[in-house]
């Protein structure tokens, strides 16, 4: 199968000159995913979990087979470990709002890196100040690497949680998050693993990584937007205090008092977001027929042509590694004498959709001393048409802008 076969499958691209190349923003959705949703409201629509009548029923069986399949998916013992959220930034706050506040005092450090998106941080900040705590910050070498010398030399006994993204929203650089957890949990720190930027791009275990605790978003993994999940070891989750109080995550509640639901109903209070989770399991199903290796062969291949030709350009300037493999299909770039917000105002003109501004990575782009960078991120239902193109239409940029 080629890209342009995939591409077949989502409704949006056809009949328009559209270059998405927004991927680490939102993915799109293959008709797989909408008519799993649709077909949850047609076939199955009741509140989950609660009636005892047919619809309830199979909207419930529905729901946990997509948590079961959620909990294959990304390697969990058992299906209770995976809690359904609104996305990444729901799970980290629930991790520090449950976990961190109960488990973190004033002489300890929680452990992050500059290059965090804001919801792997903000969390953090609250922690501390709620603690006492210190944020200890990991920073990258020139080509966005954290080296083992950089994370040994930070991460000490003090250390209570160490909260690292998989894959830079920026830098596009996949970070050693195996080395660092094991050598975190030496130290006796509990690791949890932004998966925003790498589960849509590559296989990820959570044993073979060693988290603690996982969140990524449906929605970069061509589900629906509102679907996030939260995988968590049983034993830590289980000696967590819910996050959200109210119907479905309660066993008994007295005018004074409550008792909380079982693994993982404890922490999905109120009505849950069933058909979207059934369209993550439909998602999941359609990552893995299109297969990682492909995924990786096309990103590798399109982000090449990108770097290569943007290389020949001298007003442009790509940061991260100068290797297109460790960018993970994303390239940050700025263009002398252009504000990158210009740069994809005049891109849309030619229905080039690319981010610009600071990624909610804001800390990095003050390492990186810059105020805000445009960013092309590619997925493997891009063309290498698409790059051809999308590289003319960047030179007319500077022609216009410069
Ligand atoms: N973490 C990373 C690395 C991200 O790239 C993003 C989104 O861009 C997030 C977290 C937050 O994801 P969401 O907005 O779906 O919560």
């Amino acid at each position: 199968m080629k890209a342009e076969d995939f591409r077949q499958d989502f409704p949006i691209f056809k009949g328009n000159d559209y270059i998405y190349f927004d991927n680490a923003a939102t993915s799109q959705r293959p008709q797989a995913v909408i008519d799993a949703v649709a077909d949850f409201y047609q076939k199955s629509n009741a509140n989950p979990l609660r009636g005892l009548y047919d619809w309830s029923v199979d909207a419930t069986e529905r729901y946990e087979h997509a948590r079961s399949t959620v909990a294959k998916f990304i390697g969990a013992k058992e299906s209770c470990e995976i809690v359904f959220t609104r996305n990444t930034t729901e799970s980290m706050n629930l991790i520090a709002y449950s976990y961190g506040l109960k488990n973190v005092g004033k002489d300890d450090e929680i452990v992050i890196s500059v290059m965090e998106h804001h919801s792997n941080i903000l969390p953090w900040q609250m922690v501390c100040r709620q603690t006492g705590a210190k944020l200890v910050w990991l920073e990258p070498d020139e080509e966005g690497v954290i080296t083992e010398d950089e994370y040994k030399s930070k991460i000490t006994d003090k250390a209570k949680i160490v909260s690292i993204g998989h894959v830079s929203n920026v830098l596009g650089v996949t970070n050693p998050v195996k080395e660092i957890a094991a050598y975190a949990h030496d130290k006796g720190a509990v690791v949890v693993v932004d998966g925003a930027q790498s589960v849509p791009h590559m296989k990820v275990d959570v044993n073979e990584i060693g988290a603690d605790f996982l969140a990524f978003s449906g929605h970069k993994l061509m589900a629906p937007m509102g679907i996030g999940v939260l995988y968590g070891k049983k034993e830590l989750l289980e000696a967590m205090d819910p996050f959200l109080t109210g119907g479905e995550m309660i066993e008994y509640v007295t005018r004074d008092s409550a008792t909380w639901a079982e693994l993982p109903h404890k922490f999905e209070a109120g009505t849950v977001n069933a058909a979207d989770a059934v369209g993550l399991e439909a998602a999941i199903n359609y990552i893995e027929s299109v297969g990682f290796d492909f995924i990786k062969e096309q990103e590798h291949k399109l982000t090449r042509l990108l770097m290569d030709g943007m290389s020949e350009l001298s007003y442009i300037k790509v940061y991260g590694s100068k290797d297109p493999n460790k960018h993970c299909g994303i390239v940050t770039f700025t263009m002398d004498g252009v504000h990158p917000h210009d740069i994809s105002s005049v891109l849309n003109e030619d229905h080039v959709c690319v981010r610009a501004g600071h990624h909610c990575a804001q800390p990095l782009m003050q390492f990186l001393k810059v105020g805000s960078t445009a960013r092309a991120s590619l997925y493997f239902y891009n063309t290498e048409e698409e790059v051809k193109r999308f590289l003319e239409v960047l030179k007319g940029v500077r022609k216009v802008m410069g």
